[in-house]
């Protein structure tokens, strides 16, 4: 690779956003940063800039504005906040953007990156989830280039024949089945918030963890996968496999499965990603097949978990179906983090929301905004009422 490349990291304090730090400082030389983005963790925001010297710094919540400027005097690195700060932050002229913001709030700046056709290493599966037509749409019409850092989608990039798309038979996304597979769903109603967060193998963040557990990550993805790969919803399969060291497969028609192995540890897709088309050393746990001995696959059950149908019924009904699937979601997601709402409550606020409001067309982001804003003031109704 010629030159550094620079990077803009949407999202820095994260789990994702502090991976691709980890990785960045692993490889000096090669990357120089951009701009840095967080929601609330100025202290972080800010010893994350100290550290990578980016020319802009931006705090999503504007109260923090003052302190992060007070912890940056001096160094020259600029300063801003708010949805206008992180717009900002999207459009600044790097090579490559990681969009590792969590959820509908995400939407925004990772649209805005592919407006300027950035390279963007996309985390943000819930950008694609409430407005996946508008987004790719915009990643033709501006020539950007998504590369998937979502694990599966990461693995099905690395095997999926681009250039000739109708050998694929299917796509098959693996599931970990979360902390709960095995579990009666009668006895899931009293779980916590520290019980659902904590993931048999991968480390995440909380509302991703929580997704995992009532494995609505699995029916996000599969919407996800609807529009990253040229492929109609019914051949997109979903297998759970409880060690999650196959992190998916592509199915051809000569019968051959080509897949994607690895230990569960994120810094591989973001690597491949960060680096794309090239590959860096990153520095996971070299799988060891021989010490893992064996790995085992199921179907999902789809009674206990109902929430991967949910999904896919609302991929299949289209239209605003996945914008209302995804907010009222984040909102129930929210809610159950903070003891409001039993576990079980959050796929039947999303039950109830899909069945409440009507389903309609969305031409542009104004409509995914208005479609998301409605779903939440409705969801939080409802979330009043459980409570
Ligand atoms: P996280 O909660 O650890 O971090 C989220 C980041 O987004 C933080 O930097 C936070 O400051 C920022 N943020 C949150 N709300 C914001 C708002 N309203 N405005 C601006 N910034 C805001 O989440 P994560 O686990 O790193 O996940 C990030 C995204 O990547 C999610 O969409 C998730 O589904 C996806 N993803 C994560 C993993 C993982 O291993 N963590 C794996 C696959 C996909
Ligand atoms: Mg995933």
């Amino acid at each position: 690779m010629r030159g550094m490349r620079s990077v803009t990291i949407l999202g820095s304090t994260g789990s994702v956003g502090r991976s691709t730090i980890d990785l960045i400082e692993r490889h000096p030389g090669r990357f120089r940063v951009s701009a840095l983005t967080a929601n609330e963790n100025v202290a972080l925001l800010a010893e994350q800039a100290r550290r990578l010297r980016p020319r802009l710094a931006v705090i999503a919540n504007e109260a923090h504005l003052d302190q992060l400027r007070a912890e940056l005097a001096g160094t020259g690195i600029e300063t801003a906040a708010g949805r206008s700060g992180l717009l900002e932050a999207a459009t600044l002229d790097s090579d490559w953007v990681m969009a590792a913001i969590v959820g509908a709030a995400g939407l925004a700046p990772t649209l805005a990156a592919v407006r300027r056709g950035a390279v963007v290493g996309l985390a943000n599966k819930e950008c694609l989830v409430c407005a996946g037509a508008i987004v790719m749409e915009a990643v033709r019409a501006h020539g950007a280039t998504l590369l998937p850092v979502d694990s599966e989608h990461n693995a099905i990039f690395q095997v999926f024949d681009f250039d000739r798309p109708e050998t694929v038979e299917s796509i098959i996304l693996t599931a970990s089945g979360g902390p709960f597979r095995t579990r009666e769903r009668h006895s899931l109603v009293d779980i916590t918030p520290e019980e659902a967060v904590r993931h048999p193998n991968w480390s995440m963040g909380a509302k991703i963890s929580v997704d995992s557990a009532t494995m609505m990550n699995k029916g996000l993805e599969l919407i996800e996968a609807f529009h990253l790969f040229p492929l109609e919803a019914d051949r997109i399969r979903i297998l759970v496999h409880p060690e999650s060291v196959v992190h998916s497969l592509v199915e051809y028609r000569d019968g051959s499965v080509l897949a994607q192995l690895g230990s569960p540890d994120m810094r591989t897709p973001i690597a491949y990603a960060l680096a794309w088309p090239e590959r860096i050393d990153a520095p996971v746990k070299r799988l060891d097949l021989a010490a893992i001995g064996r790995l085992h696959f199921e179907e999902p059950d789809t009674e206990r978990f109902p929430a991967i149908a949910m999904a896919r019924a609302a991929l299949v009904e289209g239209g605003s179906a996945p914008t209302i699937l995804n907010a009222a979601n984040e909102v129930a997601v929210a809610a159950f983090l903070a003891r409001r709402i039993g576990f079980l409550d959050i796929t039947r606020v999303v039950a109830d929301m899909l069945a409440a409001i009507p389903a309609r067309p969305l031409a542009d982001l104004e409509e995914v905004i208005a479609v998301d804003r409605e779903t939440r003031e409705r969801a939080d109704e409802m979330v009043r009422a459980l409570t």
